[in-house]
């Protein structure tokens, strides 16, 4: 099970006020389905919702049956070639489905039909109805990636206007959501962890929200001692390469036969770096007769440096 249907399974299952229920039917059926109209005979008008996920499609028709007692309701599943996902094919039909979908700003029957892309305001004048229209709409086309990977949440909406009436009611509880399109769809995302979270809790999925929550926690207790590591490796890399190249000067020095002729304090620092080619630069101050910090041996190994330098231009004029 996908984390996105573990959401959408906890959500099935809430049970709300009236008002809300209705808010979140709304919902659903605005992002997940279609109106088919046929004339002739009278008019009628049938809903269809497609959902790849079972449980949008129950909650559907659970919650339609509750406004719309008499809905004959018909589903049919196919399974897609190449895809791992059921399809449910949910269509409902009733001679108050006209009335209906007018009543919750989907319809408006006066002059001609057509779909409504804003959201009606009567239906989610509440605080608690916008928590229920964003439940059905997540019902009906939203998605959230596996927590363990990068932190996306999404909606897929049918038009522009219906994809900036949902990012404003989610921004009307101070989360940020941004809209693209995408292959001629348009879709509302949320992409920082705090906010998904939000709106998990939002929308009722509060099992959802402590998973979420442990993995994230999990993760980044997880980035940060990756980003110590690191941290000492590049420390404990920098430290090799100066020892390495402390090394080959000293080496120069004794080929040259001048190493037994540096003064005292710098002939010690050498002594030991030769001998401890792994120290750190507080480690090797330890060792020395009296004890120097880091700096007082970081001093004396420059001096050092500066000694071979000039020894090597003085030789480099002599040639
Ligand atoms: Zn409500």
């Amino acid at each position: 099970m996908t984390f996105s249907s573990e959401v959408k399974d906890e959500l099935s299952r809430i049970s709300a006020e009236r008002d809300c229920e209705l808010a979140e039917l709304a919902a659903i059926i605005r992002m997940s389905g279609s109106i088919q109209i046929t004339t002739g005979g009278g008019t009628s008008i049938n809903i269809k919702v497609v959902t790849e996920s079972a449980s949008t499609a129950r909650r559907f028709i659970q919650l339609l049956k509750k406004f719309l007692e008499t809905a004959e309701v018909e589903i049919v599943v196919t399974k897609e070639k190449m895809k791992k996902h059921n399809l449910y094919e949910v269509t409902a039909s009733d001679s108050e489905m006209g009335d209906f979908l007018e009543k919750i700003g989907i319809l408006a029957q006066k002059e001609r039909i057509f779909i409504r892309d804003n959201i009606k305001p009567d239906l989610i004048r509440k605080r608690c109805c916008k928590k229920a229209y964003l439940r059905g709409a997540f019902l009906g086309s939203g998605s959230i990636s596996d927590p363990k990977g990068p932190y996306h949440l999404e909606f897929v909406a049918a038009s522009m206007e219906q994809a900036q009436s949902l990012a404003r009611l989610i921004s009307g509880f101070g989360l940020s959501a941004g809209v693209a399109t995408r292959k001629g769809a348009f879709v509302v995302y949320l992409k920082n962890g705090d906010d998904i979270r939000d709106l998990l809790g939002l929308i009722g999925a509060s099992e959802s929200l402590l998973k979420f929550e442990d993995i994230r926690v999990l993760k980044e207790m997880r980035n940060n001692v990756n980003r110590l590591v690191n941290c000492e490796t590049a420390n404990l890399n920098k430290t090799v390469n100066a020892a390495v190249r402390q090394i080959e000067m000293i080496n120069y020095l004794k080929r040259i036969g001048v190493y037994e002729k540096l003064p005292p304090g710098l002939k010690q620092v050498a002594e030991l770096r030769l001998k401890h080619p792994d120290l750190s630069l507080k480690e090797l101050g330890h060792l020395m007769t009296p004890p120097l910090g880091k700096s007082g041996v970081n001093h004396r190994l420059k001096k050092l440096e500066e000694f071979v330098e000039k020894i090597k231009s003085e030789r480099e004029e002599k040639l």
